[in-house]
């Protein structure tokens, strides 16, 4: 087992990850920017390096000082977290050149995925099934691209090879704008991602988003743990999560499930991993493969009692996977409600000091955060402040629980959005289940 572990992270998963570390007897380090010197896991790491001053990019971006905060204290792997460096293919490589373990996939799983033009060519072969689209990157000859544009059928979606966060997409209806759309998304995609490799997609107009947790040990082992609807966005960034995703059935379940198991054999994947679908019509679409832990995976721990994080470790320290696909059993439901410091009418971050903090309790509920009284959010970084997770026996039960949680949570002094997580869970559609991705802006904007 690793014997210590730096938390190049900050927040909730800081700590999330801290606490894994702890049960499996690893010593943390944790590397915090100046602004983060109250990080509740910064008190409870065994060593802690500041790493520079508030901006991501001096501090939690800042390769150099991260690699020289894991030698300084011996320590054996870093762990990326999500968002900052997690995904950054070239982190990977200069911390196992450096003599460490990255907890994540190998630099060459982590390019490929990043390239998503590369991630759908890495999936077909493998057997998921992809949204139909160009076989590759679009070329110049409108001539041709017309023809697929109509062969695919409109609308269609032009994307960014380089894309993420939702940006370098265009959306196009007919030959009218065809061309001109490729050569503004290759313009757009050239500054923002410095590649201009764009492809071609069907837009499919009314989509869940429906996606698979894998874990995959390298070693010719891989199983899946179900999947989690997230479905509920706001300027595509996840707002709410429940696993399983409602009407999804169990056939179904194993069906996708093997496919995303396949594909982690075929790639020699290693670590954690999420395969991003859309899915309509009873028919599932990839669109990207996420190489680290993510926010929402509580809601897939509460259902099969599988830590991530741990096996995460494990997997790092190079033990074959524990779980065989015949282990994992999905039982009953959970929801997933980010909580941010925002305006609730504005959606603009709200930083400042918390005055008082009270959290929820009673059966089935988690609170996966680093806040408390006193402590002051940062402007620096995201606005997601936590997360909390009810679990139930059926979705109803978990949805009964999640409401008088947010009846329960007090935070004072800044504003968030559990105003909002209250509507939503008070909603007849979301009662239901099954809404697409359009529905929360939808109703946001009447
Ligand atoms: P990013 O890496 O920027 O998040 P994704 O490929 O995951 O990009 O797409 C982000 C979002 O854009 C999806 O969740 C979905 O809402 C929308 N989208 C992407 N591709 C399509 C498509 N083919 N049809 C409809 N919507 C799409």
């Amino acid at each position: 087992m690793l014997s210590k572990v730096v938390i190049a992270n900050r927040g909730e998963i800081a700590l999330r990850i801290l606490r894994a570390c702890r049960e499996l007897g690893i010593k943390t380090v944790a590397v915090h920017s100046d602004a983060d010197r109250e990080l509740k896991h910064v008190r409870l790491a065994d060593e802690s390096v500041c790493i520079g001053p508030a901006p991501s990019e001096m501090s939690y971006l800042n390769v150099p000082a991260i690699i020289s905060a894991a030698e300084v204290t011996d320590a054996m792997a870093i762990h990326p977290g999500y968002g900052f460096l997690s995904e950054n293919a070239d982190f990977a490589e200069r911390v196992e050149d450096s003599g460490f373990i990255f907890i994540g996939p190998t630099p060459h799983s982590i390019r490929t995925m990043g390239d998503k033009v590369a991630a759908i060519e890495t999936m077909k072969s493998a057997g998921v099934p992809c949204v139909p689209g160009s076989d590759g990157p679009l070329g110049d000859d409108i001539d041709i691209n017309t023809k697929l544009a109509n062969k695919i059928g409109y609308p269609i979606i032009i994307k960014a090879a380089g894309g993420g966060g939702g940006r370098g997409m265009r959306v196009v209806h007919s030959d009218a704008t065809l061309q001109n759309s490729i050569a503004l998304t290759k313009q757009e995609a050239g500054t923002f991602f410095g590649n201009n490799m764009v492809y071609m997609e069907k837009y499919l107009e009314n989509p869940r988003h429906v996606e698979i947790q894998v874990l995959s040990d390298a070693q010719g082992n891989a199983i899946h743990l179900g999947e989690r609807d997230c479905s509920m966005q706001r300027r595509n960034q996840k707002v709410l999560e429940e696993a399983p995703a409602p009407g999804i059935t169990p056939r179904q379940r194993k069906k996708i499930g093997q496919r995303c198991v396949d594909a982690c054999i075929k790639m020699k994947y290693r670590g954690v991993g999420t395969f991003e679908f859309l899915y309509q019509d009873d028919n599932f679409y990839f669109i990207e493969m996420n190489t680290r832990v993510q926010v929402e995976h509580p809601v897939t721990e509460m259902i099969t009692g599988v830590d991530i994080i741990k096996e995460q470790l494990y997997i790092a320290s190079g033990e074959k996977l524990r779980y065989r696909q015949s282990d994992i059993e999905i039982r009953g439901h959970a929801i997933e409600c980010r909580i941010n410091a925002e305006d609730a009418k504005t959606f603009m971050p709200s930083p400042g000091k918390i005055e008082h903090y009270h959290p929820p309790g009673g059966p089935g509920i988690r609170v996966d955060t680093h806040i408390y009284g006193g402590y002051t959010v940062p402007q620096y970084y995201d606005s997601m402040i936590g997360k909390l997770i009810a679990y139930g026996n059926t979705r109803e039960v978990a949805i009964a629980r999640m409401q008088g949680a947010l009846d329960e949570i007090s935070i004072t002094g800044i504003h968030t959005n559990i105003g909002l997580h209250k509507e939503l869970l008070h909603d007849a559609n979301f009662q239901k289940g099954g809404t697409n991705i359009h529905y929360l802006e939808k109703k946001l904007s009447l």
